[in-house]
């Protein structure tokens, strides 16, 4: 079959990968101009930044063979930070620390979708505006900066859509009765603060868990396997203070964070390079039940960190993984 995959984040080359295996032939459609979505890499002149994913845990069986293989490739390593607990500017090592092993790609989370993506055809700066019927098959509505009207790609036999939850109903509404499945299942923002220091900081921790804050996060990015040598920080806000602040000034927001950070850290150093950025989808608030959606008969159908996958919780790697598997296994 010819297929389609809108999505180049983790869950669109997961399944690129294994239905190619399969001897499908297919094209992956990526909106933005690199791969990898969410677990993504921030370039600065002071070197990258993660300021999406943070770490990745593995709990079932099957993604942990796979992290172990990913990890013999050389494309992950695990991450051993000093975790703590911080509230009212008190930090307390994090009980559950231990609990599971966390990891990280090498040098930059950005480096996993780039290695996934070998050997596939991954078109980036193709924004997929609409899913269309042609016949038995599927065509692309696709907007680019290289075009001025949307150029028709296709017909494909099948179409997937690997991206997030509101953007997947809005593709197959028009299209599919899928859609109505996809119900309230929505991804709040996340403003996240990227911070470069002169000098070590020493707080004592390299990653922390910060209640009552407009910061629910921050992580000592240098701290991770294989980075640049230097004092990045990461912090990222909580999500209802991204969802009320998702319209303000970046400025503004980058001033309120900073102050943030000083005060739960209680460290009034001053970074010598300070960014945000808005992560307009980043994590689920709920999850859909089940692995993926598919509609055998019309050979459509969608997969990403939204689902269960038979996990406790949703938006994490590990769902889209599993979500992208599941679908790769049934959509043949
Ligand atoms: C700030 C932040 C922190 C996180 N921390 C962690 C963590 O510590 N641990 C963890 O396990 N997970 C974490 N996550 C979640 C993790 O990043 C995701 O679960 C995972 O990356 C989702 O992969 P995905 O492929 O389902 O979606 P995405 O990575 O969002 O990929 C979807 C892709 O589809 C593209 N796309 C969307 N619409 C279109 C369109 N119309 N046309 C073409 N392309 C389109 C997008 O540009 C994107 O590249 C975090 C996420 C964020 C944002």
């Amino acid at each position: 079959m010819h297929i389609a995959i809108i999505g180049a984040g983790l869950a669109g080359l997961v399944c690129a990968q294994r239905l190619q295996a399969q001897g499908h032939s297919i094209v992956v459609y990526e909106r933005d101009n690199h791969v990898g979505g969410r677990m993504g890499t921030r370039q600065t002149e002071l070197g990258g930044f993660d300021h999406g994913t943070q770490y990745f845990t593995a709990s079932s069986e099957r993604f942990r063979k796979e992290v172990a293989g990913w990890q013999k490739a050389g494309w992950v390593l695990p991450w051993q930070g000093r975790l703590a607990a911080i509230e009212n500017g008190k930090a307390k090592p994090a009980g559950h620390a231990d609990r599971h092993r966390r990891f990280v790609a090498v040098p930059g989370m950005a480096a996993l979708g780039e290695h996934l993506a070998q050997g596939i055809d991954v078109r980036t700066g193709q924004n997929i505006r609409r899913v269309e019927r042609y016949g038995e098959q599927w065509l692309l509505a696709v907007q680019s900066d290289t075009v001025p009207i949307d150029a028709s790609a296709g017909p494909f036999d099948a179409v997937i859509v690997a991206a997030p939850a509101d953007l997947a109903r809005l593709l197959l509404q028009p299209v599919s009765t899928l859609a109505e499945r996809i119900g309230e299942e929505h991804l709040a923002p996340c403003w996240a603060l990227i911070l470069s220091f002169e000098q070590a900081l020493d707080l004592g921790y390299d990653g922390a868990w910060i209640k009552g804050s407009r910061l629910k996060w921050i992580a000592r990015d240098t701290s991770k396997p294989m980075r640049r040598p230097g004092e990045h920080w990461i912090g990222h806000a909580s999500p209802e203070w991204s969802e009320e602040h998702l319209h303000d000034d970046p400025e503004r927001v980058k001033e309120k964070l900073l102050r943030a950070f000083h005060e739960a850290t209680g460290s009034l150093v001053q970074p010598v390079f300070a960014d945000v950025y808005c992560w307009r989808h980043a994590q689920a608030t709920s999850t859909l039940p089940g692995d993926c959606l598919w509609d055998a008969a019309a050979r459509i159908g969608a997969c990403g960190d939204w689902f269960a996958a038979g996990l406790d919780g949703a938006g994490r790697a590990e769902n889209a993984w599993l979500s992208a598997s599941a679908l790769a296994d049934t959509a043949v």
